[in-house]
């Protein structure tokens, strides 16, 4: 039998091609739900056959795409329909077992990638079949997940020869997917030595990518905003293997990932635009698109201009940032995508930017200010454990001695990740960020100088519980960062700074 799959969010379904050949007028009838795209597949098939010296059989010819229930979409189901015609045809051998078949015709035969390769192929590893044929350009994606007999088809002139291939067991050879290549070796985001004369930033980065904390970067415009958080995932861990399937999985399924490439091995930086739609950020256009949120998966996603953002996307943000995934109904039915990112989010003082500038003064009133902050909104705020101050750099700053590069603070950030993982290898949560108010207790011992800090800091501050709680996740990875179990004094003072802005009445323009 032959497979191709159809999406439904980031999971999805085998369907099979079934062919039955009769006696009749010569016609091709596709049934099983497909839409216009399907129908029109008809007319490439039959003329692509031709092309790469194939001949249609001159019989009633019915094609079953099932399950029936499942809509079909896009044009990926039509190599799987030639090659199962000609199966039914006799003009094949039988592979001797089930057969994934992904790829669009053109009209010469030739044949195209698809999207979504990874997750057809591991949604079909796992029903038990060991036999695929891919278009070339998605041949490194499909080795990646793939376990068995893989081959790539360029063309249905090529296809005697492949099909012998197949029938002999004889997979491409090669399996590099890019993960362990020296390709994946090289950090490819630029490097911390380029940020200088924002100490207190360059200090909030390491702590972010450390504790995976997400993070809001203020000041005016051309301070630098941009440019640190570009440097944020160069700090971060090298993706697992099992992440790298996950991303690229998703990736291929958006189709954003370069046509020929493996896995993508660092986590992935996204910074859409702030005109951006709600279908385009969250995803689900179709079941096929993940969005934005879901492209930054295990990795950074960066808002710039945030209080710019259509306000159902910003309250939209607050559930995967809650649970790492998001969740989609459209036309009544549901699906879901992983969205595990980290979010940046990037913000002027006030609507006009002059807030706090020392060359230029700012026109907009206090109501104006409030309002513009309000956008971003309480509930996301709230999940925001570390708010930065940006000032402008000067000349002489800009002129100033190399600071440490990516390098030796990723290596530290990876000391402090392993710390974490070990601490919390029996809880539900892996990160400091994450750590829930019930273990907090627990895992943040506090000594008699930092318990009186907090005490007073959050009295001083006027802060809230879920402040309070920020502060100690913060705390927590200043501490792992000195590679110390007890949070000292100057850990809880450090994370207090990141806290005192933001919250209810606190006034942005008073930095
Ligand atoms: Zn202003």
């Amino acid at each position: 039998m032959i497979y191709c799959y159809a999406f439904r969010g980031y999971e999805g379904d085998l369907i099979s091609v079934e062919v039955d050949i009769r006696r009749g007028i010569p016609s091709l009838e596709v049934v099983g739900l497909p839409d216009s795209a399907v129908r029109e597949a008809r007319e490439r098939v039959r003329v692509a056959l031709k092309r790469g010296g194939f001949e249609l059989p001159l019989e009633r010819i019915l094609i079953n795409l099932a399950p029936a229930g499942v809509k079909k979409e896009g044009a990926r189901y039509d190599l799987s329909m030639a090659l199962a015609i000609l199966r039914a045809g006799g003009k094949l051998p039988d592979p001797g077992a089930p057969l994934l078949v992904l790829g669009e015709l053109q009209l010469d035969g030739t044949v195209r990638a698809v999207r979504g390769v990874i997750s057809a192929v591991s949604e079909a590893v796992k029903r038990g079949i060991r036999l695929f044929i891919v278009p070339p350009d998605n041949l490194p994606e499909a080795l990646s997940a793939s376990e068995g007999t893989v081959l790539s088809l360029p063309s249905l002139g090529d296809l005697n020869r492949v099909w012998d291939s197949l029938i002999r067991g004889e997979g491409e050879a090669d399996r590099e997917d890019g993960y362990g290549s020296g390709a994946g070796e090289g950090n490819p985001y630029p490097d911390m030595g380029d940020l200088k004369g924002q100490p207190l930033c360059r200090r909030a980065l390491e702590l972010a990518a450390a504790g995976r904390h997400n993070l809001l970067l203020f000041g005016p415009p051309g301070c630098g905003k941009t440019m640190a958080s570009r440097r944020l995932p160069g700090l971060l861990p090298r993706l697992t293997r099992e992440e790298s399937l996950e991303v690229t999985r998703l990736w291929s399924q958006a189709g954003t990932l370069r046509e020929g490439t493996g896995l993508i091995s660092w986590p992935p930086f996204r910074m859409p635009h702030h005109s951006a739609s709600l279908q385009g950020m969250v995803g689900g256009s179709s079941s096929v698109s993940p969005g934005e949120i879901s492209l930054a998966h295990r990795g950074v996603l960066f808002l710039d201009e945030t209080p710019e953002f259509q306000m159902p996307i910003l309250q939209g943000l607050r559930e995967p940032v809650e649970n790492g995934t998001v969740r989609i109904t459209r036309a009544g039915k549901s699906f879901w995508f992983p969205a595990d990112f980290q979010l940046v989010m990037a913000a002027n003082p006030c609507p006009c930017g002059n807030l706090g500038r020392e060359s230029s003064s700012c026109i907009c009133t206090s109501r104006e200010i409030e309002r513009y902050w309000r956008k971003i909104g309480g509930a996301l705020m709230d999940r925001i454990d570390m708010r930065v101050p940006l000032k402008q750099v000067s000349p002489e700053d800009l002129l100033g001695r190399e600071e440490e590069g990516s390098g030796l603070i990723r290596k530290r950030v990876n000391t402090a990740r392993e710390i974490q993982k070990e601490r919390h290898r029996k809880e539900d949560f892996l990160w400091n960020a994450r750590i829930t108010v019930s273990r907090l207790p627990d895992l943040c011992p506090l000594d008699e100088g930092a318990r009186k800090a907090f005490t007073a800091g959050i009295g001083k501050l006027g802060l809230s519980f879920r402040a309070s709680h920020s502060i100690l996740r913060v705390a927590r990875t200043a501490a792992d960062l000195d590679i110390s179990e007890i949070i000292g004094e100057e850990h809880i003072l450090e994370a207090l700074q990141y806290r005192r802005y933001g919250d209810r009445d606190i006034f942005w323009g008073k930095l």
